[in-house]
């Protein structure tokens, strides 16, 4: 049930609410808009209803979400976008953010010199792996807390906000020190413990779409972050399995504009891991930007051709600049504008 309260609903107002509904055993989500507050009930619904809080004073009206995502609804905030602000970096909304960085933190040197790069070319956030899941348990795993340390000097000397992958609950805490925001891959995307683990970190989150999943399954992946109170959510799109063999997976960037009928959620797009090749990443980006994405996650390397990682789909860090500059024009075509300092 979503309590929709009147614009001059008072605090006093707002907590009674909160406690009738916490009285039944359900949880109450405060979303604050700018002009009204909305309190998500998620609990039994008999038991909400049953409370009558329709004659309640300060409650314009009660309106019941008939989808199994609640929190993430696009109905819960009235059709108002989420925007989070990821060190000073918003995202959503009118912003466009640029997620840029190797696939995996290798090197001292790798890490700081693509740092270097994408920030002098406008990029928002750093991406970089330390702990990555490989398909196979004998590729490179990645350097761990070593790599964590690397990611929190590349933060230092750039300025920008980090986002890197846990995979591992037990590795939260040492990730918490240096990641802005954490990525949970494709192959975790239904790994509820690990999402309510995060969820309560408070940490912003960056979930990615499974290889197989459908939307509604991303969305009820969110809402496990969600009901644990911690609203900064971002989706992406990396690309799902079909029956097609001649790319690696298929960008499904209809789910640009369905996944923003359905939620008030901001949707980054990844081309980079979707085509496998770097011939595609430029073309998927400006599709992405021009759809209405609210960013793009996209794999960066100085000397692909030695990466240790997904080289065959990084851009070389010396053509990011040109690359950068072409998705900005195309975000523009969205009406977006790129989110940096
Ligand atoms: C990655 O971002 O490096 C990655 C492994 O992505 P995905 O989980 O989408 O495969
Ligand atoms: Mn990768």
């Amino acid at each position: 049930m979503m309590i929709v309260m009147k614009a001059g609903a008072t605090e006093e107002q707002i907590r009674t609410v909160v406690e009738r509904v916490e009285s039944v055993g359900a949880r109450a989500h405060l979303s604050r808009g700018e002009e009204v507050t909305v309190i998500g009930a998620v609990g039994d619904r008999e038991h909400v209803a049953r409370l009558g809080l329709e004659g309640h004073p300060g409650v314009e009206q009660v309106v019941p979400i008939l989808k199994p995502y609640k929190l993430s609804s696009a109905q819960l905030r009235h059709g108002e976008r989420s925007v989070l602000d990821i060190g000073g970096r918003l995202v959503g909304g009118d912003h466009f953010a640029l997620i840029a960085g190797p696939c995996t933190v290798e090197t001292r040197d790798q890490t700081l010199t693509t740092a270097r790069a994408v920030r002098d070319a406008g990029a928002s956030l750093f991406r970089g792996g330390a702990y990555k899941p490989r398909t196979s348990p004998y590729s490179f795993q990645g350097l761990g807390q070593e790599g964590l340390r690397l990611l929190a000097e590349a933060k230092e000397e750039t300025g920008l906000p980090i986002v890197t992958e846990l995979m591992d609950a037990r590795d939260l805490e040492p990730v918490l020190e240096v990641a802005d925001v954490i990525q949970v891959g494709a192959r975790n995307m239904q790994n509820y413990a690990l999402l309510s683990e995060i969820g309560r970190s408070g940490c912003p989150v960056l979930i990615k779409r499974g290889l197989s999943s459908t939307l509604e399954e991303l969305l009820m992946a969110a809402e496990y972050v969600l009901k644990e109170g911690n609203e900064s959510v971002i989706l992406c799109e990396r690309g799902i399995r079909t029956f097609e063999t001649a790319y690696r997976f298929t960008l499904d960037l209809m789910a640009i504009p369905v996944l923003k009928q359905m939620t008030h959620l901001p949707v980054v797009v990844d081309p980079s891991h979707a085509a496998g090749r770097r011939d595609l990443v430029g073309p998927l980006s400006l599709a992405a930007a021009a759809v209405g994405a609210d960013g793009i996650i996209v794999e960066v390397h100085p000397a692909p051709e030695e990466a240790i990682c997904d080289g065959p789909q990084a851009l070389p860090a010396d053509e990011f600049a040109a690359y950068a500059d072409q998705v900005q024009r195309a975000a523009a075509l969205a009406g977006k504008e790129l989110s940096a300092v």
